[in-house]
């Protein structure tokens, strides 16, 4: 029987840069994945920082996710220092661009939003947005700089963290399978995997991703569901961006400064079960945007496609900290913003674990909400 303080289920990003901090903590911390760990969203991500909401719904994550971004620096830091590796991270902003309807009016009310939620964002005139970016399309009609945007190399980044956590002393065990957790008296005293082993642990950490929800004694407080999004990889030999651009229809990311460069477009966002399939219809529409953004990518090698399940939840925001089983915390549910919120998610669940408080506060997230619901709705019927 294996004891640890600490196991964690589930090796992306989330489980990856917990395990970094409690490690660091100088708890003892293991990481168990049913495959080799950072395999799954983690690896699939474009890798935007961006802390701006893409729909009414992401409204409430803004502070979580301007807290994240502030100590982007200091995590990469620590990552770097302790590795020596590279996560690629890169400062400069982001550009959005507006091509369709009343651009001005889309401008400005892009402009207001962003103020009133604290986040840097500038009109940009068209011909300084080309100056900035050369190979920006005649298409666009608008566009404002949101100075503060980074972004990173989610796959460089992915295996920095964990060599990281391992580095710090975290035991990574891939191929365990997590089936059940181990409750008795309302404490989650560890974990059970499809071999039958017993893992104990004082603290068990759910981060899942989006199969969180297929673990039995978790699913009441984690309805995780995956939501396909569909990447390509290009290599472009024109005029090289500098920045992330995005327009209502997609997105690019570059990788280096240099030429040729890799430009990385995306997704789409699709309910297809746990289907992992590349098709040509999502192909068409990341290209489609992609090429509207930079019509120079026309001519860009296609090198690679690929996709990734995000982990979504009913009300698109995360799934975090305690419940009413002992022991047992969240950290899931992450759904278009895992790479950017990992920082601050493994902050706060460290503080949790060692303080048993956080500095943020974090009830918006709690995963009682979907047990009361569930208590709410069952009240209802009978
Ligand atoms: C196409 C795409 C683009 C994205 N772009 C961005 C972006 O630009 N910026 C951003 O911030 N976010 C982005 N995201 C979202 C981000 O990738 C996710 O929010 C994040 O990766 C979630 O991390 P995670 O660790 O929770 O999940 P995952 O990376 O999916 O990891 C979950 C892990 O749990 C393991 N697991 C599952 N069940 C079990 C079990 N029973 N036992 C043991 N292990 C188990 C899995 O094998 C997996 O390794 C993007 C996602 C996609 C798909």
């Amino acid at each position: 029987m294996k004891t640890y303080d600490v196991v964690i289920v589930g090796g992306g990003i989330i489980g990856g840069s917990i395990a970094f901090e409690l490690a660091r903590r100088n708890l003892r911390v293991a990481v168990m994945d049913r495959q080799e760990l950072m395999q799954e969203a983690s690896w699939a991500a474009a890798g935007m920082l961006s802390p701006a909401p893409d729909c009414p719904a992401a409204i409430p994550l803004v502070p979580l996710g301007r807290a994240s971004l502030a100590i982007y620096p200091k995590f990469i830091n620590a990552v770097e220092e302790e590795t020596g590796a590279s996560t690629r991270y890169r400062t400069g902003g982001a550009v959005e661009v507006i091509l369709r309807g009343d651009a001005e009016r889309e401008l400005s009310t892009l402009v207001a939003l962003h103020h009133g939620l604290g986040l840097a964002c500038e009109p940009l005139p068209l011909d300084e947005a080309r100056n900035m970016e050369p190979a920006l399309g005649r298409d666009a009609r608008a566009a404002a700089l949101l100075p503060d945007e980074c972004s990173v190399q989610p796959r460089a980044l992915s295996s920095a963290v964990l060599a990281a956590a391992a580095s710090a002393g975290a035991v990574l065990c891939p191929r365990v399978e997590v089936t059940s957790l181990e409750v008795e008296a309302k404490k989650c005293i560890g974990v059970k995997t499809s071999k039958g082993e017993i893992f104990h642990a004082a603290q068990v950490v759910l981060a899942a991703g989006c199969w969180s929800s297929q673990i039995p004694e978790a699913a009441p407080y984690a309805p995780t569901i995956p939501v396909r999004g569909q990447m390509v990889a290009l290599r472009y030999f024109g005029t090289p961006l500098r920045r992330v651009l995005r327009s209502e229809h997609g997105y690019l990311v570059s990788r280096g400064l240099g030429s040729p460069q890799t430009v990385v477009a995306g997704s789409t966002i699709e309910n297809a079960g746990f289907e992992k399939r590349v098709t040509s219809g999502g192909v068409e529409k990341i290209l489609t945007a992609a090429n509207e953004l930079v019509p120079e990518l026309a001519k860009a090698e296609i090198i690679e496609t690929w996709c990734g399940l995000r982990p979504g939840t009913p009300d698109q925001l995360p799934i975090l900290g305690p419940v009413d089983v002992d022991g047992l915390i969240f950290a899931t549910g992450h759904y278009r913003n895992g790479i950017l919120l990992a920082p601050i998610t493994a902050k706060l669940i460290g503080e949790w674990i060692v303080e048993r408080k956080t500095s943020l506060d974090w009830d918006a997230f709690s995963p009682l909400r979907f047990l009361r619901a569930n208590l709410d709705r069952s009240a209802t019927a009978s």
